[in-house]
């Protein structure tokens, strides 16, 4: 029988609340056979895992998530790139500096409301790769909202108060950085954006037509009706499909480790088309 796997995971390497060897502890724990680490804007938690990994004999797969501009948000994920490739690197090391500009935006508005933070010591405490859920911890711990997604609702959710945009990349750059790393990219949580279903089309299209490999078919977002559909569809145009949890431990308790469940089998697909430029 096949094994389960989960290819969506954040860790604290961005806005996830486990360690990377937490994270595979844990996936051990559950029976997972494989995982794939997939930061927002870094890659830094792989090599951790890894290490961590070969306790087990789990597989870890190099992976990562980009925010990219398109309409709306869309968020496309890398899998088997090589993590230490330059470009790739280069680029995460500005995304970051970009997401710092607003990050440091975010801070004087809620000192303004009296709330005593610094950027410096939310880097010592949440690492380099600071992200809206740990603002949402933050005003937690500060009784502005009793749990992050409601710190989320009232404040850091598009359009709220302490809500600012940031610069994203383009989606045609993020997949051009994904094959130059070597890597398989892939359509996120589609139906999380809640286009009507010509958008959604037009989504699909444009992204084929400049070179996406698949779709990610599970997700806690999707129904399952939208699972089965995508599956489908996948199938029968030869689709590279995935799935996952995105984990990110108590800043998103909704999302468990592991659920939707995701065949092993998949991941074979996925490493096919994992083709460097
Ligand atoms: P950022 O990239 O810093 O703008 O933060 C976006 C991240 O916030 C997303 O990738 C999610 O991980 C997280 N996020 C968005 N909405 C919620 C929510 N309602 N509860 C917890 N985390 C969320
Ligand atoms: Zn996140
Ligand atoms: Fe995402
Ligand atoms: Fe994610």
């Amino acid at each position: 029988m096949d094994s389960f796997i989960d290819m969506h995971v954040h860790t604290t390497a961005s806005d996830g609340t486990f360690t990377p060897s937490e994270v595979v502890d844990l996936a051990h724990e559950i029976g997972l056979s494989a995982i794939a680490i997939t930061d927002h804007d870094t890659v830094s938690g792989f090599a951790e895992a890894e290490r961590q990994s070969e306790l087990y004999g789990m597989e870890i797969i190099p992976g990562i998530e980009f925010s990219t501009k398109y309409k709306g948000r869309v968020h496309l994920l890398g899998y088997y790139i090589d993590t230490k490739c330059s470009e790739l690197l280069e680029e995460l090391d500005n995304i970051v500096k970009d997401r710092d500009k607003r990050n440091e935006k975010i801070v004087d508005l809620m000192r303004q409301d009296g709330i005593d933070i610094s950027y410096d010591g939310m880097k010592e405490r949440f690492g380099e790769v600071i992200g809206r859920p740990h603002f949402a911890t933050i005003l937690v711990e500060n009784g502005f909202a009793p749990t992050t997604k409601d710190a989320f609702e009232a404040y850091v959710g598009k359009g709220k108060k302490y809500w600012l945009p940031r610069s994203t990349i383009t989606m045609e750059r993020c997949i051009e950085l994904i094959r130059i790393a070597g890597g398989t990219p892939i359509l996120a949580h589609l139906f999380e954006y809640k286009y009507d279903t010509k958008s959604l089309q037009e989504l699909i299209e444009y992204c084929f037509s400049i070179g996406i490999s698949g779709v990610e078919v599970r997700h806690p977002s999707h129904t399952l009706e939208q699972m089965m559909f995508l599956e489908e569809q996948c199938d029968m145009r030869g689709i590279v499909k995935t799935g996952g949890s995105d984990f990110h431990g108590s800043v998103k308790p909704d999302n468990p480790l592991g659920v939707p469940q995701v065949p092993h089998s998949w991941l074979r697909e996925v490493r096919k088309a994992a083709v460097k430029i």
